[in-house]
């Protein structure tokens, strides 16, 4: 049997198409997205102000994405919430509620697992497993608003997998989400964060969105961003730097240039001099991440002193930084470490999958 349409992936214009060739009038579209994209409804059932027969038509045509919530921690420090969600499949993603001053952010996964092989994630261990769909991506922020009963206010695709490697299924989601019939986010509000796959930034740069962009940068040159990046092979850091260029030229939006301070392989003053060198004609900034360490490799976190000494180094080098402060401290589990521990409770230890070695 063919799958059916998955309802919370369309736009108002294609459900209104479907809607017609069913024989149902066209302004019922208007309705039903309502109830899926603003009042947030997980089932038919809940559409009130339509008919039974309606409801029970739409319910046999049609797929409603509703996550499970598998288990939810919540951060008596900082208010931080980390889900975990089961997808109709089975899968389990995660995704993490941060409450800041300036609003209520979500970070959400875009892939289940990764296939980017970064050395110090968690999440690219079991390579990937499929890619979400836009319904899974909007139903992790829907979700937390219902569970918060506060508004969400700004979302980071920072969870596992990698936006641009779900190129299409990414930009379907930003425009759901912004659309003004459903949540109604602000396009300002959304940062998609990349490991640097050129081609997918020279094409969101020409999307007509206006999105913030996050480079995983990582390392000042391509040498050491190899040793933690397999991408750095296929795209040079010439190269992604040049895309991240166009993007703010396309899209007037300052980048983020993300670096993870692993202690003794990209955490020297001698880097921060190159990094500042490489990055001062960029309208951007970069954001210190402390690494977290997973059990699976070795890396240490760099020590506070070199933290503050390399954040030092780029302020008097012109550059404006910010290290990212660790949230939700009392809940463990960091950048998919958490659905790491849990497939690792859950199959004995046994993920599918393999780690890129090129
Ligand atoms: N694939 C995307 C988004 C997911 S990861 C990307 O690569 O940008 C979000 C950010 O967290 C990336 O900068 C990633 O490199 C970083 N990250 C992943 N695991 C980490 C860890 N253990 N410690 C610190 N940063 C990590």
């Amino acid at each position: 049997m063919a799958e059916k349409t998955d309802i919370k992936s369309l736009t108002v214009e294609e459900l209104e198409i479907c809607l017609k060739e069913q024989g149902i009038q066209g302004f019922r579209s208007k309705q039903i997205f309502q109830w899926l994209h603003q009042k947030l409804a997980d089932s038919f059932e809940d559409m009130t102000n339509l008919s039974k027969d309606l409801r029970r038509q739409l319910e046999e045509d049609y797929g409603l994405t509703a996550l499970r919530t598998v288990d939810v921690k919540v951060s008596s420090v900082d208010g931080t919430r980390k889900y975990l969600f089961e997808l109709d499949d089975g899968h389990v993603i995660e995704s993490v509620l941060m409450k800041y001053r300036h609003g209520n952010s979500v970070c959400i996964s875009s892939q289940v697992g990764c296939r980017m092989g970064c050395r110090f994630c968690a999440s690219t261990l079991g390579g990937l497993e499929r890619n979400l769909k836009p319904s899974e991506m909007l139903s992790q922020v829907y979700r937390i608003q219902k569970d918060l009963g506060e508004r969400v206010s700004h979302v980071v695709v920072m969870g596992t997998g990698e936006p641009l490697d779900n190129y299409d299924n990414l930009v379907r989601f930003i425009r759901l989400l912004t659309d003004e019939r459903g949540l109604n986010l602000s396009q300002r509000n959304i940062t998609v964060s990349t490991c640097g796959i050129v081609p997918g930034i020279e094409r969101l740069g020409n999307e007509g969105l206006s999105v913030t962009l996050a480079l995983s940068l990582h390392a000042p040159n391509d040498q050491v961003r190899r040793t933690l990046m397999p991408v750095a092979y296929k795209y040079s850091l010439d190269e992604v730097l040049s895309a991240c260029r166009l993007y703010f030229q396309k899209t007037g939006r300052r980048l983020t240039f993300e670096y993870s301070l692993v202690k003794g392989v990209n955490d020297s003053l001698e880097e921060a001099r190159a990094l500042a060198a490489l990055i001062k004609d960029q309208h951007g900034h970069v954001n210190l991440i402390p690494v977290n360490p997973i059990k699976e490799r070795d890396y240490v976190q760099s020590d506070s002193r070199s933290i503050t000494a390399f954040k030092e180094c780029l302020e008097r080098m012109g550059i404006n930084v910010t290290v990212r402060r660790e949230m939700g401290r009392d809940i463990g589990g960091a950048c998919g470490q958490l659905r790491k521990s849990y497939m690792d409770r859950n199959t004995g230890g046994m993920i599918h999958g393999s780690i890129r070695t090129d």
